[in-house]
């Protein structure tokens, strides 16, 4: 396949632009800038300023100048934006971000106008996927689905090195379909306690089975006792209430998977968000997945992302 490359250093490289990326984060920004070829430049991280929209336009086109003055392999740079919630493709503002100062803003656009050039912008699990899809764990691989396991359930399509981009700016928020419960093992589906509200207005959605706090839960309703994810799988919890709830979070996130799988049938499906570095999940999701997946085998690979924290930058440097 000749797809892999297509980003591969070449005699020409010199001569294109560095690469910025800036991921906007609820709780901070990371500016990267990386030279044509991948290697890194330049990078910083930054708290958000959480106060106002003109805080957080101030802190980026700080960062996308300290970027751009700091020493690189080219004269003209590229700026791409990884940024919660998306560009509404209708009214070009932002919308469903956690970062609400810049719901109903501009961003693309009063951004550009400081920094008088082109921007692209995409949603964070999209640049996650780009990211793991050009040089991470999903290299090589035609069809990548970038999943997001953390305070939220997200993700991200690509194809060919390309952010799948739909009419809706929706692609990859299999978050918020139904987890399919009654497809769960009788003994299993009886144990649950169904009906979780989530905030979107439905119920039962994927994240609220997957997300941390869904895990905070589900030990709650099983244990009567409170943890956060993070202490249930670090061990802070009796191992056989963490081995309990770590099998029915694999089953779980292999029925979700499904899914993804039946609709799509990704090469790889790559995971990310603090819940994906729990020791082994990869590999227990997989063993889990055939029951539900309508084939005869599982070529699927899931793997754990290669780049971790870093990824939602990297992929916003790739957008160009
Ligand atoms: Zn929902």
């Amino acid at each position: 396949m000749a797809l892999e490359a297509s980003r591969e250093p070449t005699e020409a490289s010199a001569q294109l632009p560095d690469r910025i990326g800036i991921d906007l984060g609820g709780t901070k920004i990371a500016t990267l800038k990386l030279s044509a070829t991948g290697k890194v430049l330049y990078q910083q991280r930054q708290a958000t300023p959480q106060a106002s929209y003109q805080g957080i336009l101030d802190a980026l086109s700080k960062t996308i100048t300290a970027a751009q003055q700091a020493a690189g392999s080219s004269q003209t740079t590229t700026i791409g934006i990884g940024t919660p919630g998306a560009r509404s493709s209708k009214t070009g503002l932002m919308k469903n971000s956690n970062t609400t100062v810049i719901n109903g803003q501009d961003l693309l656009g009063d951004l550009e106008k400081i920094c008088q050039q082109p921007i692209r912008m995409a949603n964070d699990a999209d640049c996650f996927t780009l990211s793991e899809a050009v040089d991470g764990a999903g290299a090589g691989a035609d069809l990548v689905f970038g999943v997001i396991l953390g305070t939220g359930v997200g993700g991200g399509i690509c194809l060919q090195q390309r952010i799948a981009n739909g009419p809706n700016a929706i692609v990859g928020e299999w978050g918020h379909n139904l987890m399919p419960l009654d497809r769960l093992p009788q003994e299993l589906a009886s144990a649950l306690v169904r009906g979780r509200a989530c905030y979107c207005g439905k119920t039962d959605c994927i994240e609220t089975w997957l997300s941390g706090p869904g895990v905070s839960r589900t030990y709650r309703e099983i244990t009567g006792q409170s943890a956060t994810a993070l202490e249930i799988f670090s061990g802070s919890v009796p191992n056989t209430y963490r081995q309990m709830i770590f099998d029915l979070y694999c089953e779980l996130a292999a029925l979700g998977l499904s899914t993804v799988i039946n609709v799509i049938d990704p090469d790889c499906i790559i995971l990310g968000g603090g819940l994906s570095n729990i020791e082994g999940l990869n590999r227990e999701i997989v063993s889990r997945l055939s029951p539900y997946v309508f084939s005869d085998h599982i070529n699927t690979v899931v793997a754990k992302a290669k780049h971790g924290d870093a990824s939602g930058v990297r992929g916003a440097a790739w957008l160009w």
